[in-house]
Parts: structure tokens; sequence; C-alpha cells
């Protein structure tokens, strides 16, 4: 079921997570497994699987999750050294959770990236 994943079962609080920052639209929690020393998800409320699902309709929500991860980012003091945010989309893009979610990955240099 699309509304059924594993991350629309963290929204409705039937599974634990580290919560970092939830609103009206979104809620955020650190990685279960880190990439970096900070490993954040933002993750909208609406259903929406992929990137590559998002609707016009749905511009300012996703616009809401990158300002969101800024402004998390700021708050905790890494938004000077920086950071990266990614959204992985569907099979070649490495997604494994199909509710559409931003990573923000930061607190060490990042190495590049690109096909493993
Ligand atoms: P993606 O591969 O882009 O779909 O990202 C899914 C992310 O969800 C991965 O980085 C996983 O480590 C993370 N993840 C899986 N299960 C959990 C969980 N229970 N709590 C927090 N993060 C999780």
């Amino acid at each position: 079921m699309a509304d059924d994943t594993l991350f629309h079962k963290i929204i409705r609080r039937e599974i634990p997570a580290d919560v970092v920052y939830e609103d009206d639209h979104m809620i955020a929690f650190r990685d279960i497994a880190p990439q970096a020393p900070v490993h954040v998800l933002f993750v909208p409320k609406d259903t929406i699987p992929t990137l590559d699902a998002a609707q016009p309709s749905q511009a300012e929500l996703i616009g809401r999750l990158a300002l969101a991860a800024a402004e998390y980012a700021r708050q905790q003091g890494l938004a000077e050294d920086g950071y990266r945010v990614v959204m992985n989309c569907n099979d070649h893009g490495g997604q494994t959770v199909y509710q559409m979610h931003l990573h923000l990955l930061a607190g060490a240099p990042l190495g590049r990236f690109g096909a493993a």
C-alpha cells in the first residue's frame, strides 16, 4: 500500500524514531543507518511515493522540505561548513523506502558522489 510504508508508520508513531522536527507538513528523524555524522530524513506527511510521482500542486511542500533541512542545519551550526541534501528516486537512484524523503547529510567533509 502506498500509504503504509515504514515512514508512514513512523509518522503515525506506530514504530519509534529519533524525531528532531515535526510540523503540519512533515516529520524529520535521524536515519537508522547514518552515512555521515549527521543524517536526518525529512518526510512529508502527504503520501508521495517518489519524486517522480510528485505533482505541481506539491511544489510548495517539496520546497518546505528543503527549507526545513536548511533551517535545521543552520540551527545545529552545520550551515557554514556545509552539508548535502539528496532525494533518491526509484531503483537506480537507490530509493528503498517508497515514501519520498529528503536526506540531510552533514558533520564532516562528504566525498564526491556518483555510480558506485
Ligand atoms: P532511501 O534509500 O533513499 O529510500 O532512504 C531510506 C533511508 O531510510 C535509508 O537511509 C535507511 O537507513 C533509512 N531507514 C530505514 N529504516 C529506518 C528506520 N526505522 N528509522 C530511520 N531510518 C530508517
